[in-house]
Parts: C-alpha cells; structure tokens; sequence
C-alpha cells in the first residue's frame, strides 16, 4: 500500500502532462495544472470505512493528497472542521436542512490553511526553499506560518487595505512582508516580476497544482460527515475559486472511487458580492470566462478577485452541476453574519455570511427547495474581522456604578 497514489499533472485545457517530482508552476499553455491519482488502485486497495478511523485531519485522505512520503507532511492538524446544523436559522429561512461547514475552527482561522498545509508540504518535497506570494490576507498568513514550520522563506505581498491581523501573523511567522498600495491583481504583478528574476517557487493562487488539494478535502468531508451521501446544494464564497474548484474534483474524484453513487452530484453554487461579482455576470451571461471587474469593492475582502486565473474551471462546476451564481450585497452579508451570530451563536466571517444570505434569497426564489440539504461553506472565524462589526453606544460605567435597567 502506498502512502500517495499520486500520478501525474494533467493540463484541463490542453491535456498535456507534467511529473509530480519536480516543480511545475502553469501548463506551457497558460492553464493551471490539476493533480491526477491512480484512482483505480486506490479503489482495489482502500474501502471508504477504513477512513473513519483514522486521524482527525484532512491527511486522513493521504492516497488522494499529493504528498508521496509522509515525512514531508506540514502539519498543525488541520480539517476534519465541524458540519454544523444551523436548526433555528434554517427554520426562520425555510431551509429546515441548512449546515454550516465551519473552517472558522482551523488553525490559523480560515480554510486557506488547508491549501497551505498541503501546497507547503509538498514545495517541501520537491526542493523548494523560497516561495512568494500575492494575498487578500488569508492565504499569506497561512502560508507564511506553515512556510516558517517547513523552513522555507516566504515572501507575501498584500494590498495595504487587507485586514490588520493577517499582516502581523505574516511578521510574526518571520516572512518577509510587503503591502502593496492597490489590489490584488496588483500584488500579483508585482510578485510575478519577482519571480521572473529570481527563479524563486509561484505560489500565487493556482500557479502551483497543489493548493487545490488541500482545498479539496472539503468536499471530501461533507461526504464522509454526511455518511457518504451528497448534500443538494453547496454554497460558495468565490474569490479565486480554488475551493468550489476542489469541492468539484473531491466529487468527481469520490464518483471514480465508488464511495458516493454515481448519479447525483449537489448544485455546486458561487457567490460573490455585489461590488465584486465577474464570475456571477459570466454565469448570468452564459459565458465560460469571466472579465476583469473594474473598481472592485467588498467588505468580504477575501473574494475580492476581480479575475481569477481558474475562471472557467470554476464556471465548468457550476454549469455541468446544474449550479448558479448569485451575488450578494455587502449590506445583506453583514446583516446576515450578525444574524447568524445572534441565533446560532456562531461570529462567521463576512464571506461565510454571504453563503448564508445567498441560501436566503435562492429559498425565496425557489431555486433551493424546502427538502433540500444545503451547505454553506463558512470560510473563515468572524474574529479575524473586527471591523465588520460596529459598537455604538455602550454605556461606560465608573466603578461603583450600579445598572440601572
Ligand atoms: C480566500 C478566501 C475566500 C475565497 O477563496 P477561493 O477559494 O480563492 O475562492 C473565501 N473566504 C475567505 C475567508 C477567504 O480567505
Ligand atoms: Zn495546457
């Protein structure tokens, strides 16, 4: 039995394939690569039951993960997050079946760890020593903090605007740090003349194949959490896609092994908020790319991507899931993520709460049925964002003074 059944990259566009022991950042076509597996042998050699006893961790999947020998796992142990129903809110919304997978309890706090664990692991087994990387935050503090573990050294550059906190875990986790004074897609031009002189490893957002693995194990845990069975609908927040491009492959991957019944895969659904929504109009317009959205503005900083790199990958899951893209405004997300906390006691982060909006305003259209189970991915802790919440007018008291009602 091998610890990886990995078997090779694989171009989605132009099918050309690439070995799993060096470093491959894009195909020479400019797609991202997807990692492929031995799935056949990993059916002859693996019963689904054999997982449940295993670590509680996304490497409790190790045959369909990347790495080849176990020794260069990076880990913090991450996954295996809680699916929790959300009974009160689901009743108030009609969707009596309503879940909330929540990657609010994972170490560094938002599901990117997931992809940092797995793509940190794996530039580890394949001789990376440096790395750098264009972030909305997130994805640089996990990355600069596995990094820091794997003895790699990291370099993130992040828009100046990105939330506080995830600066100074890049600082703390010893990486080396710089803001840039625009977007994202700014910091990715700057990274990319970076690594254009300095030969160092891309690990922007799908230009390494690996990140998508770790972001895939969602999938595999709904699944497993949901006793093998699909859900209906899954509901995602969609920046660069990576997540509702994994979930995809997870099901397509789960469908090959035999573990899910081959004739139903959940609506796999994107959303997006109103003030940054390029894959929701390509949806909307019946398009399989997306163009650059100009000016783009959301409190939900983490799916602030006005192009991503995985578009059409991203819009394939949705239209071959018999899917949708809906977008949300930022004023209904932040209702939602403080009614979510004030019902289910949960302080999700402003993307999740656009899942939970979403589900909402797709009930109401009847698109989501009252049978149906529904997902909404909750992709971060609320309390990474301090400033998605207001105080006003709390009383100050002196020390002896009473409350008086
Ligand atoms: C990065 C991020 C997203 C978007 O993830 P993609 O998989 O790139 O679409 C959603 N939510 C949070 C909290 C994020 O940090
Ligand atoms: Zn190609």
């Amino acid at each position: 039995m091998e610890f990886s059944y990995i078997s090779h990259l694989e171009c989605p566009k132009c099918h050309e394939t690439y070995s799993e022991n060096e470093i491959n950042q894009l195909c020479k076509c400019g797609s991202p690569l997807l990692v492929r597996y031995r799935l056949h042998d990993v059916k002859a050699n693996v019963q689904k039951e054999d997982i449940a006893s295993r670590e509680n961790s996304l490497w409790r999947y190790h045959e369909v993960l990347p790495v080849k020998d176990q020794a260069n796992i990076v880990s913090l142990g991450e996954g295996m997050t809680p699916l929790v129903p959300l009974e009160k809110l689901g009743k108030k919304i009609d969707v009596p079946q309503l879940y909330l997978k929540d990657e609010g309890v994972i170490p560094t706090g938002t599901f990117k760890t997931r992809g940092a664990s797995v793509g940190v692991s794996k530039a580890k087994e394949i001789g990376v020593k440096q790395l750098a990387m264009p972030t909305n935050g997130n994805a640089g503090s996990a990355w600069a903090l596995y990094s820091a573990k794997a003895d790699i050294k990291a370099t993130i550059v992040m828009p100046k605007d990105a939330p506080k906190i995830t600066r100074k875990e890049v600082a703390v986790a010893g990486a080396e740090l710089y803001l840039v004074d625009g977007l994202i897609s700014d910091a990715g031009k700057i990274v990319g003349g970076l690594i254009e002189k300095e030969g160092i490893y891309d690990a922007s957002t799908l230009k390494e194949p690996y990140r998508i693995e770790g972001k895939k194990t969602m999938g595999y845990e709904i699944v497993e959490q949901l006793n093998w069975e699909v859900p209906d609908v899954i509901l995602y927040p969609t920046g660069g896609g990576v997540g509702l491009i994994g979930i995809y492959k997870a099901l397509l991957e789960l469908k090959e092994l035999g573990w899910i019944s081959a004739d139903k895969l959940p609506r796999l659904v994107a959303v997006q908020a109103e003030g940054c929504a390029p894959i929701v109009k390509a949806w909307q317009e019946g398009k399989r790319e997306s163009e650059f959205w100009e000016n783009s503005e959301t409190a939900a900083f983490g799916i602030n991507v006005p192009k991503a790199i995985g578009d059409f990958l991203v819009l394939e899951a949705i239209y071959e899931t018999n899917g949708c893209g809906v977008a949300v405004s930022d004023e209904d997300l932040l209702q939602v993520q403080k009614e979510v906390a004030m019902t289910e006691g949960n302080f999700i982060c402003p993307e999740g709460a656009a899942t939970v909006a979403a589900a909402q305003m797709l009930r109401q259209q009847n698109w989501i049925k009252e049978s149906d189970k529904v997902i909404c991915l909750n992709t971060g802790q609320g309390i990474k964002y301090p400033d998605s919440v207001s105080l006003e007018n709390i009383p100050l008291l002196q020390p002896n003074q009473p409350i008086n009602g």
